[in-house]
């Protein structure tokens, strides 16, 4: 469709620009033939580098949310407070649908136009991860180069690294995941502070009486801790 059929081709000529969304740098002549420009590639190819390390640290905090939510305190009724909820976000990532996932399909489309047979089959997610990023990072110049469609590529990735980027980083920031109330007894007192984890050091410190848990099994025991507390505050209400 044309609004302006009278316009002539050669008033239209635009000089070639990089095809990534919202770019769309002129490229220059260094760059002729090139489908994405040079600080497109370089930004991705940072991402590609940093997403195994975010993927791992994801997977270690959902690993633990996992675990701490598995029943095994003493109290086998469910816990009106359980320690750690469970963030979906972060579960979706590294779960088979997620960073691998997409991950695998930009490398199918990449080596469906190189004519290659299909990549092998790489195990888990926490497996496979490693390997993609490898695969797409030894390959990204030649898809910035020869690959029509690779904006969409680059854009999905710079999502990709943006979720996992804003989950890791936003685990840091204290006070992120409400965890329950601390159940040390402080001059025969319960402490009863609002507990809050940073999962990027998986470490809890108490404000009020300076109480930690840093390990898995002490997570378990503070659980146990708080469950224990609240069932004896409801024998004494009851
Ligand atoms: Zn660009
Ligand atoms: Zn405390």
């Amino acid at each position: 469709m044309h609004d302006h059929p009278t316009s002539q081709d050669q008033d239209q000529y635009e000089w070639p620009v990089c095809v990534t969304p919202r770019c769309g740098r002129q490229l220059w002549a260094s760059e002729t033939g090139r489908w994405a420009c040079r600080p497109c590639e370089d930004a991705t190819q940072q991402r590609i580098t940093e997403l195994p390390a975010l993927f791992r640290r994801l997977d270690t905090t959902a690993a633990l949310m996992r675990e701490a939510r598995r029943p095994g305190g003493r109290s086998s009724s469910g816990s009106k407070t359980p320690p750690i909820p469970p963030r979906l976000d972060v579960l979706n990532l590294v779960g088979p649908g997620g960073v691998a996932a997409r991950l695998q399909a930009i490398e199918d489309a990449w080596r469906r136009v190189l004519g290659w047979t299909v990549a092998p089959w790489r195990g888990s997610p926490a497996q496979a991860v490693p390997g993609l990023a490898g695969f797409l990072g030894n390959n990204l110049l030649w898809a910035c180069s020869s690959y029509e469609s690779v904006g969409q590529d680059i854009d999905d990735l710079r999502r990709l690294h943006g979720e996992c980027k804003a989950l890791v980083d936003g685990e840091r920031k204290p006070g992120r995941v409400q965890i329950g109330n601390c159940p040390v007894r402080v001059a025969d007192r319960l402490c009863w502070t609002p507990l809050t984890a940073s999962a990027a050091s998986h470490r809890v410190r108490c404000g009020g009486c300076g109480a930690r848990w840093e390990t898995l099994g002490e997570w378990r025991e503070l659980r146990a801790a708080q469950e224990q507390a609240l069932a004896e505050a409801a024998g004494v209400a009851a």
